[in-house]
């Protein structure tokens, strides 16, 4: 078997198994041989080290994973790539491919049981349309993980890695940012892809945090603050986060200048310590 970035052995395997792509299901394949090294080398995997990855498509990177982790356990939703990974993972015994929906899949329990005290890192090319629902999920479940390395479209990284108060910003990336250190660490060019998808990508890497970059009273609350905020970034703070928490602009009000924070502000100016501030006088303000 040639290696499994080539474009002609993917081919090749594919048209074996009557394999078609499923747009759909996010399916482009990466082709460039530098990228998956790179990824497994960066992503933390190590003999003492298992690794979680979501959609291996043909094994690509799994592969490379497996040579470096001393486990990989791969989720792929798409049952018609079971037969193609039995075959390029047949040389690896320390790769487990588990047939689910990594939205459904119970994350909590494959890891218990398949790494047991193994420090645990995520590694993925992931399907771009559940980007971040699965980064969410794998943030706000507190999995036992040290860091999440993976391969995103190059303007979601850009939002996934901004920094609070910039334009760039977005709620994922104050979410982002409560439980982990995001740091950028290449790009990758849409024809490293097959078929090519129609942007750019770019691995990012996500260090989790011991503990919550901000301490909140309630962290519901800091959640609420943020959605509200952004879901009507070019508002006001004071009109978005009195249409988005259903309250009147006086009660709004209060709770702002409890927090200090002007009510002339828009969200995007905002850096996660004030959103801090604001949810805790949320907290305050239903106490009473
Ligand atoms: N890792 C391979 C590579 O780099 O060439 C494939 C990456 S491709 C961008 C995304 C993969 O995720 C596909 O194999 C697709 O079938 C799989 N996938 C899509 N949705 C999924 C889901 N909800 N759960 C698990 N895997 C999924």
């Amino acid at each position: 078997m040639g290696a499994l970035s080539d474009i002609r052995t993917i081919q090749e395997i594919l048209s074996r198994h009557h394999f078609t792509f499923s747009k759909a299901m996010g399916q482009n394949f990466l082709i460039n041989p530098s990228v998956c090294p790179r990824m497994a080398q960066m992503g933390g995997a190590a003999p003492d080290a298992g690794v979680l990855e979501i959609g291996p498509g043909i094994g690509v990177l799994t592969c490379e994973l497996a040579q470096r982790a001393g486990k990989v356990v791969a989720v792929e939703l798409d049952k018609r790539l079971l037969p193609v990974l039995e075959e390029t993972l047949h040389d690896y015994s320390n790769v487990t491919v588990i047939n689910q929906d990594v939205m459904k899949a119970d994350l909590a329990g494959i890891i218990k049981k398949e790494f047991g005290k193994m420090d645990v890192y995520v590694c993925a090319n992931l399907p771009y349309y559940i980007t971040s629902p699965v980064i969410m999920r794998l943030l706000e479940e507190r999995l036992p993980i040290k860091a999440i390395t993976v391969m995103v479209q190059k303007e979601a990284a850009e939002r996934l890695c901004a920094q609070p108060g910039t334009r760039q910003a977005g709620a994922v990336t104050l979410a982002v940012r409560y439980y982990a250190e995001p740091v950028r660490l290449f790009q990758v060019s849409r024809g490293s892809f097959y078929p090519a998808p129609h942007v750019d990508s770019a691995v990012i890497q996500l260090n989790i945090r011991q503990t919550p970059a901000v301490a909140v009273r309630q962290e519901k609350l800091f959640f609420q603050a943020v959605h509200a905020a952004f879901a009507q970034r070019r508002k006001t703070l004071l009109n978005a986060l009195s249409s988005g928490l259903g309250l009147a602009k006086e009660q709004a009000g209060g709770i702002l200048s409890r927090a200090n924070v002007s009510a002339g502000l828009r969200a995007e100016q905002l850096t996660l310590e004030q959103f801090a501030a604001i949810a805790d006088a949320m907290d305050e303000f239903w106490e009473k």
